[in-house]
């Protein structure tokens, strides 16, 4: 519920508008999650919610750290269904990554959720509750670090979940609630255009993020079969047109696989592709999974497709996996630790060592 739904639903009841805005506090500004605990309702009406509503929509069924510090979560909805969410540590920094679908219908070649396909949508309350018990997480095991961060870069595509997305980003900017700042909020998406044209008239105003992937229409097509409903230029035409805020700019996703756009000539064609355009980039080595054909380019490769791209005047940034020893970095997200099959990762062939000398 929204803090308005709260209030629909308070006077629904028969009962005053501020007792909405009351259990709703205890929900979205204190964090409880059972009514016997707002102390300031009347006993009669924390013994009588429990018939009318239910508190918390996902329980933890598993959290796992990483090496790094990162930290996965597995999720599960009351249905049963798992969905993961990752707390990634930067410094003073905590970023949260979370879900907003159960698999994603997007398809996209590299990616592993991809290949759950879509089980459904995530309701808004499965989205917050993400939010929620990531922050109790780290109140009992970190208390000196806080949720500074939140990028809707988990599972799913969330404009795909369009009213539950974007009724998400309400609940967690609602200064009586949650108090997220709108700026540290990022929005990630495969480039669904009618949405992002949507998107762009809403009161609500996260950083966007887009998975470009592609300098060209040849590539993207083969690694995003989205791109062949909204091409390169139908997404560049509805970027160019977004109402962006002052300061703030584009993030381009770019995920490099060796030898399908990791090349300089890719480099000099995404440079000139977003000239203009007030962006940045950031390039994600790919991270493996073990049903995607694709391979990681090899450092020296990496690097030079950033220093072209920055030579060329593009703002480009290098994405340092976090958690992938846990299976918690980009892409990487898909349920395994939930019992699917794991198939061995391809190993990359190295070339045959050279004859002896004689
Ligand atoms: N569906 C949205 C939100 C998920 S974000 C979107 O695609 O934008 C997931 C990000 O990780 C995307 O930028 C995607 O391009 C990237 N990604 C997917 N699989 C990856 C992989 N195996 N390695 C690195 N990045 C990957
Ligand atoms: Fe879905 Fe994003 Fe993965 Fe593409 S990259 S399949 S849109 S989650």
């Amino acid at each position: 519920m929204t803090l308005d739904d709260a209030l629909a639903f308070a006077e629904a009841q028969g009962w005053p508008k501020f007792r909405g805005e009351q259990i709703w506090r205890w929900v979205h500004d204190k964090g409880v999650r059972t009514f016997a605990e707002m102390t300031n309702l009347a006993a009669s009406v924390r013994d009588e919610l429990p018939a009318l509503a239910t508190l918390g929509s996902l329980t933890v069924a598993e959290v796992q750290t990483s090496r790094d510090g990162t930290r996965k979560l597995r999720l599960v909805t009351r249905d049963g269904q798992s969905i993961e969410s990752v707390l990634i540590p930067d410094g003073e920094k905590t970023t949260q990554c979370i879900s907003s679908q159960v698999g994603c219908a997007v398809d996209c070649q590299f990616c592993a959720t991809a290949k759950m396909g879509l089980k459904r949508n995530l309701d808004a309350g499965e989205i917050v509750d993400q939010v929620y018990l990531a922050r109790r997480l780290l109140a009992e095991q970190e208390p000196d670090r806080k949720l500074t961060n939140l990028v809707y870069m988990g599972m799913g595509e969330p404009l795909h979940n369009y009213d539950n997305m974007v009724k998400s980003l309400r609940i967690l900017c609602d200064d009586k609630g949650a108090k997220l700042s709108q700026r540290r909020i990022t929005v990630s998406t495969s480039g669904l255009v009618p949405k992002l044209e949507k998107l762009g008239k809403e009161d609500v105003r996260p950083n966007l993020a887009v998975s470009l992937n592609a300098p060209n229409d040849e590539v993207r097509d083969m690694i995003m079969p989205i791109n062949r409903k909204w091409n390169i230029g139908k997404l560049m035409a509805a970027l160019k047109a977004y109402p962006l805020e002052q300061r703030r700019r584009i993030t381009f996703e770019y995920v490099l696989l060796a030898g399908v756009n990791d090349s300089l000539r890719d480099a000099a064609q995404l440079a000139k592709l977003l000239r203009g355009v007030k962006c940045k980039v950031n390039i994600i080595p790919w991270n493996p999974h073990p049903e995607a054909p694709y391979e990681r380019p090899a450092p020296a490769v990496i690097d030079a497709f950033q220093a072209e791209c920055r030579r060329l005047g593009l703002p480009t940034y290098l994405r340092t996996p976090r958690g992938d020893d846990i299976d918690a970095a980009c892409g990487q997200l898909a349920n395994r630790s939930n019992g699917s099959p794991i198939v061995p990762l391809r190993v990359r062939r190295e070339p045959p060592p050279p004859p002896p000398v004689e």
